[in-house]
């Protein structure tokens, strides 16, 4: 399998390759050049197999001889067996053809670690195979920096350096991250804020030489490739739990930067049947806007109850806009060169497709509040902001009463208590029993301040072989 860039100007690289780039050296996102497709009968075939097994059946194909299949079965099997249900990613009835997809059962508490846990795996297993090393640095405000910890905690090839914003994420986040123990596990709380952490992450990957070109910098965030592969899968997953491939799914998507609902995308066009996908998002409503009006512009950042989703564009949006564009790397280009500066449109019959594919809503803070609410009155099940975004979307959206309608849950209640207190409810949620002693664990990171020659300098003395 060969990946090509959304600008058309970088080279076609392969799998391992991809695994290892950030972004493509034309700025584009690297994207499959051609996606494999299953066949009805054959999705049929994998009804009842265990969580792992359909995660080799549907990924093979993106991997394909880069690693060796039964190399890669032990390593699916690795990763989804540190998740706390036999299921993997269970569901769980809401209502009539009503359902929440929990993906939150892993160890950080959020669908992240679908991908995280396996990228880390993979990206040892490729270093291993070089006999290379690499350094991940990575700005965190809050789930993508605990969830590539744990994700490269037993890495042997890689360190990993996370920035987070001194005092400014909740201490549960913190916990999460400085708790991990590892001698690659470095974090740094910076006296600023989580824009200096994200500068700082930005301008070290434009210029490595502080690391005195003895190891290389790599990207975990959601442009990588294999974020999205692994994430493709439980799109199947659900589908054949509720007697798919027979019947189509609906799915519901709290979306941020567009990396999971990308992968139901990809699932619907590798032969899933899927009739509904609806883009959940916040009051940063960027892809809301689009969906409703055919006008991509950037606004303020709003500070919301659902911090995840707290984004100003949606970086793998790119990769959608390349389909649109029928896969012409230069118009995307040119479309994006000028959304940075300004209000663009797509051409009208482009975006009329877009909306064919795509359902959209917007939900604010306070709807989010009367959802928790709602659904906890109605079955005493309480859901994070996240997730009751989308069943709020689901809900305005739905299309087909006789379409089962999934949404993914993305995190954990306990992960967001002041978003379940602000519902008014008087119910606390727990920490699962794996995490119940968060609180107690011993915590290791070093504070230092807002200036990127110090941090580096941190880097360059502290990873393995410094
Ligand atoms: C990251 C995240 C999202 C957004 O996912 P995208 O792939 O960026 O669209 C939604 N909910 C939670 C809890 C998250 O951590």
């Amino acid at each position: 399998m060969r990946y090509i860039s959304t600008r058309g100007e970088a080279p076609a690289l392969g799998f391992e390759d991809v695994l290892l780039t950030g972004l493509a050296t034309d700025g584009g996102l690297y994207v499959p050049e051609s996606l494999p497709h299953f066949s009805l009968e054959e999705i049929r075939s994998w009804r009842g197999l265990p969580y792992s097994e359909l995660a080799f059946k549907v990924m093979h194909p993106f991997v394909d001889d880069a690693i060796p299949a039964d190399d890669f079965r032990k390593m699916l099997d690795e990763t989804y067996s540190v998740f706390a249900h036999k299921a993997v990613a269970p569901l769980v009835q809401l209502d009539t053809n009503e359902w929440v997809m929990e993906l939150f059962r892993g160890p950080t508490l959020a669908f992240k670690d679908f991908a995280l846990q396996l990228l880390g795996r993979l990206l040892d297993y490729v270093l291993e195979k070089r006999k290379q090393h690499v350094v991940i640095m990575g700005a965190t405000s809050g789930d993508t920096g605990s969830a590539a910890i744990e994700g490269c905690r037993r890495c042997e090839h890689v360190d990993i350096f996370i920035l987070h914003p001194h005092q400014r994420v909740s201490e549960v986040q913190r916990r999460q991250m400085t708790t991990v123990q590892g001698d690659n596990i470095h974090n740094i709380a910076v006296r600023g804020n989580f824009d200096d952490c994200q500068r700082m992450v930005k301008e070290s990957f434009g210029n490595q030489s502080f690391l005195g070109g003895k190891t290389q910098l790599a990207a975990v965030n959601s442009i990588n490739w294999a974020r999205i592969m692994a994430q493709i899968v439980y799109y199947f997953h659900a589908s054949l739990a509720l007697g798919g491939p027979d019947r189509s799914m609906a799915f519901s998507v709290p979306t941020g930067n567009f990396g999971d609902i990308f992968a139901g995308y990809l699932a619907k066009k590798m032969g899933l049947p899927i009739s509904q996908l609806v883009i959940a998002t916040n009051r940063n409503d960027i892809l809301h806007r689009f969906m409703s009006g055919n006008k991509y512009e950037q606004h303020q950042l709003e500070h919301t109850l659902s911090p995840s989703m707290d984004i100003m564009v949606s970086s793998n949006f790119e990769r959608l806009l390349f389909d649109l564009h029928g896969r012409d790397g230069l118009a995307v280009k040119t479309l994006l060169e000028n959304a940075a500066k300004g209000p663009v449109s797509i051409e009208d019959y482009r975006w009329k497709h877009a909306r064919k594919l795509f359902d959209s809503d917007a939900v604010d803070d306070k709807t989010t509040c009367d959802t928790i609410r709602e659904i906890y009155e109605q079955n005493e099940y309480l859901l994070d902001p996240h997730t009751a975004i989308g069943v709020r979307a689901a809900r305005n959206c739905r299309r087909d009463p006789a379409v089962p309608m999934i949404t993914l849950g993305t995190a954990h209640p306990a992960k967001f208590p002041d978003a379940v207190a602000e519902s008014g409810l008087t119910v606390e949620p727990p920490l699962p029993a794996h995490m119940a002693d968060l609180f107690e664990r011993e915590e290791r990171y070093t504070v230092l301040d807002n200036d990127i020659s110090g941090v580096q300098e941190f880097i360059a003395r502290h990873w393995k072989n410094a």
